[in-house]
């Protein structure tokens, strides 16, 4: 099994990670089924610790043996890594070269050389992780309760701040066999990496350049104050966080927690569990039945102090087409003045 690579799209410049270790043969990407596993087999279940690598970090409130039951979240390594950690006496560091270009990229090395090698490649390293975010069996988010959404979500920060000398954090969780979720017991995945993806460096630098125009402004913070003010996209806020379907929407009944207080990095704030179970619940309500979805966290990467992390979080409603692949404009058939309208009646 080779080891993950970083490539850089001569055209567009883009990053992609080349992480073959799952190797599926072309008949094995036929789309699961909708039916529910269940438990039978599941390598997440308590009880069912040799079936995963060991664990990393996990929650033992009775001081319970490693690898073995008694534990409320559990944190191991990825079976099928996208990035792996570094030998040890490497060199680190893919972006000496900065946020939107590396030192794999065809156009910086034609500046200094006269022959730029368009297929150079970079070692994808970093570390993969995965947060089991419940000893029991659920398949939603929306099966665990406050207190279970708490630690889960506890445990997603305690493992981001485990990778702070990262260039970024990436927090993913995929919901549902339409979402990417190869297991259907709910869980979270953390990717450190070693560069900052450029959908994030470009939030940074609106960021930046936001509080430059504005001295000392926060762009998300200034958008939120307007958002409460007008009130149509808004679908629920608490002390800690406001729930909102952002202004230009990407996909039906996307949604956004936001921090009241702005908040550069996700795993050094706090809040939005309570928030992020409300939000799952009401679309379970709303489509009657726990909503296939996409959830990230934009956080701060590394030495960048004007930021404010947000959660988004997609149901996953239609598939991308290829207008949206080919132009990365999307078209949003739902806006999100209805889709919070919508969402407002369902949220408990
Ligand atoms: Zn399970």
């Amino acid at each position: 099994m080779a080891d993950p690579e970083i490539r850089i799209d001569q055209l567009t410049g883009t990053r992609v990670l080349i992480a073959s270790g799952r190797a599926l043969r072309p008949d094995q990407f036929s789309r699961s089924s909708r039916q529910p596993n269940g438990a039978k087999g599941c390598p997440f279940c308590e009880g069912q610790e040799g079936q995963t690598p060991p664990e990393i970090d996990a929650d033992r409130p009775g001081d319970s043996a490693p690898d073995g039951p008694g534990w409320q979240t559990r944190t191991v390594p990825n079976l099928y890594p996208a990035v792996v950690p570094e030998p040890e006496g490497g060199c680190a560091g893919d972006d000496t070269a900065g946020a939107f270009a590396s030192s794999a990229d065809p156009l910086l090395a034609s500046a200094r050389s006269t022959e730029p090698d368009m297929f150079a490649s970079r070692p994808g390293y970093g570390a993969h992780e995965v947060v089991v975010n419940s000893p029991k069996h659920a398949a939603s988010l929306g099966e665990l309760d406050q207190a279970e959404m708490a630690l889960a979500v506890a445990a997603w920060r305690r493992r981001m701040k485990a990778h702070d000398d990262s260039a970024y954090v990436q927090l993913i969780l995929n919901q549902g066999s339409d979402s990417g979720a190869s297991i259907e017991h709910s869980h979270a995945q953390i990717g450190a990496m070693q560069f900052v993806p450029a959908a994030v460096a470009r939030e940074r630098e609106r960021f930046n350049s936001y509080r430059e125009r504005t001295a000392g402004a926060s762009l998300l913070g200034e958008v939120l104050r307007e958002e409460i003010r007008r009130g149509d996209r808004l679908v629920a806020i608490d002390d800690e966080v406001a729930l909102i379907c952002p202004w230009a929407s990407r996909f039906p009944f996307e949604m956004r927690i936001i921090p009241r207080r702005p908040q550069p990095s996700f795993e050094n704030g706090d809040g939005g569990a309570t928030m992020l179970g409300r939000a799952v619940a009401a679309l379970t309500d709303l489509f009657g039945e726990p909503p296939q979805l996409n959830l990230w966290v934009k956080t701060a990467p590394r030495g960048a102090e004007h930021f404010h992390w947000h959660l988004d979080l997609i149901p996953r409603l239609e598939p991308a087409s290829a207008f949206e692949m080919a132009t990365g404009v999307n078209i949003n058939i739902t806006s999100p003045e209805s889709a919070a309208e919508s969402l407002r009646e369902s949220i408990a």
